[in-house]
């Protein structure tokens, strides 16, 4: 029980909104937001009561709590979404929001969000037109597919093919392939979801094409092969490629999906970067129809891409599910801008973050972790900094195997531990996130812009900081 003499000693909100330091807010903040800061700031102060027995006297508590005020005021001003500094090397991070998108798309959504757009009009007719052909003709010519099709994100895109063409009809998929991609993204439950039936074929780590061909009956809609995007499996192991899914498909008249997963629109593998089959490769093994995400190796906005032959893909268009799922036009801005930039392979390697952030030499990287040395050294820390080698993962469901080579500044302070200097880094102004490895905390360059190099410096300075 908080002591009932001490509760007295608290001011009134009254008497501290009548304070010259209130006032001062007054005239910049809305009344009902000040009265909103104080109250909490005094039941923060009575539970203190409570808890610890705090005794002070009135204009103690009052100068308390005002100095507290400008400080609760500005989080309570603070968009609940930051920007963050990702120094985890992860590069394609899930929980950070994906892929980074590249200035030319940025530009393009600031443009279409700040007015109106062509969005669903033909502005050589003068007509009503589809919003997704600004995006669609530019998705073709990258690809080579005949039809393409734009949703959401690549779950929307898989539930809408099995919904479009397989919905109260079987869909075989291989037991090494009935994967969870993310907490609510599991092959079987998108197939619950879409009225289709599953016909599991195989084994985890080894299915033939006579698993399938065996399976095949007068109620089968479609052959599902799905990318093991965040694992692999090695040892005894088989697997059916697409182009004999496809040929089998095409023997007994059934089409072939393929979800893709990863979107990378240009092959990385002469770049050293195996595994990572494009879209272009994926499609022409044969599926009738390949799924994938916007915001993976294509590096551009959440968004679930379709491509494939004009007979499986052009239906699901006018589909009711089509409309539930449809993207915005700051998706399309961002979309298309990417997809330009893609219009020159090489251009996209240097303007595409995602795709920047992949293929970078080492050496740059270490040259920025030297970069952010020196900016924490020439403040004379108490923090033992040294650059260490590596290695960080594309991560967000993209190449499990790849591990690139990546130069970290480690960081240990003489009294804090590794997890509460983590926790300053994540908890600082901008937000660090980074990672910890041999009892150091690590700040991974790889995922590091150049121009944030300044801005890390400091937060890493702020959280080494003895309180
Ligand atoms: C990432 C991924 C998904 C899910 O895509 P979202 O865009 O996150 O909905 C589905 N399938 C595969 C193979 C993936 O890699």
């Amino acid at each position: 029980m908080p002591d009932p003499r001490a509760l007295r000693t608290l001011p009134s909100v009254a008497s501290l909104l009548a304070s010259a330091a209130a006032g001062g807010f007054l005239r910049s903040h809305p009344r009902a937001v000040v009265l909103g800061a104080l109250r909490d700031l005094l039941g923060v102060a009575r539970a203190g009561i409570g808890e610890e027995r705090v005794f002070l006297s009135r204009e103690e508590w009052s100068d308390r709590i005002l100095s507290m005020l400008p400080g609760e005021l500005a989080s309570r001003e603070a968009l609940p979404m930051r920007r963050v500094i990702n120094a985890s090397g992860v590069i394609v991070h899930t929980n950070l929001g994906r892929a980074p998108l590249p200035e030319e798309a940025v530009a393009a959504v600031v443009d279409t969000a700040r007015g109106y757009s062509n969005l669903e009009f033909d502005l050589a007719e003068g007509k009503r037109s589809s919003r997704l052909s600004l995006v669609e003709g530019m998705l073709r010519a990258r690809t080579g597919a005949e039809c393409a099709h734009v949703v959401n994100n690549n779950a929307a895109a898989v539930l809408l093919c099995l919904a479009g063409h397989a919905r109260g009809r079987d869909v075989i998929v291989s037991r090494g392939e009935l994967v969870e991609i993310g907490g609510s993204f599991r092959i079987p439950d998108i197939m619950a979801e879409s009225g289709a039936r599953l016909v599991e074929v195989g084994t985890t780590n080894r299915t033939r094409l006579s698993d399938y061909e065996n399976a095949v009956t007068g109620q089968t809609a479609l052959l599902l092969k799905v990318r093991r995007s965040n694992f692999s499996i090695h040892g005894f192991t088989e697997e059916v490629r697409t182009a004999d899914l496809a040929r089998l498909g095409e023997r007994a008249g059934i089409p072939v999906m393929e979800d893709q997963g990863s979107g990378a629109l240009i092959d990385l593998s002469p770049h050293g970067i195996p595994g990572a089959e494009s879209l272009r490769q994926a499609l022409s093994a044969g599926p009738g129809i390949v799924t994938a995400s916007g915001d993976k190796l294509l590096g551009g906005p959440q968004a679930g891409i379709i491509l494939g032959k004009e007979d499986l893909v052009a239906p699901l268009k006018t589909h009711p599910l089509s409309r539930a799922v449809r993207v915005d036009k700051m998706c399309l801005a961002a979309l298309s801008a990417v997809l330009r930039l893609h219009a020159d392979e090489r251009r996209a390697r240097e303007r595409v973050p995602v795709l920047r952030m992949l293929l970078e030499p080492e050496g740059r990287v270490r040259a920025r972790a030297r970069r952010l040395m020196r900016a924490l050294r020439a403040s004379g820390t108490v923090l033992s900094l040294a650059i260490e080698r590596g290695g960080t993962s594309p991560g967000g469901g993209a190449l499990p195997d790849i591990f690139l080579p990546t130069a970290c500044v480690a960081v240990s302070h003489p009294r804090i531990p590794e997890e509460a200097m983590e926790e300053r880094l994540r908890r600082g102004t901008p937000p660090v996130v980074a990672r910890i490895g041999k009892g150091k905390v690590l700040i991974d360059l790889r995922t590091v812009r150049d121009d944030e190099v300044p801005e890390l410096a400091a937060a890493v300075l702020d959280a080494g900081k003895n309180d």
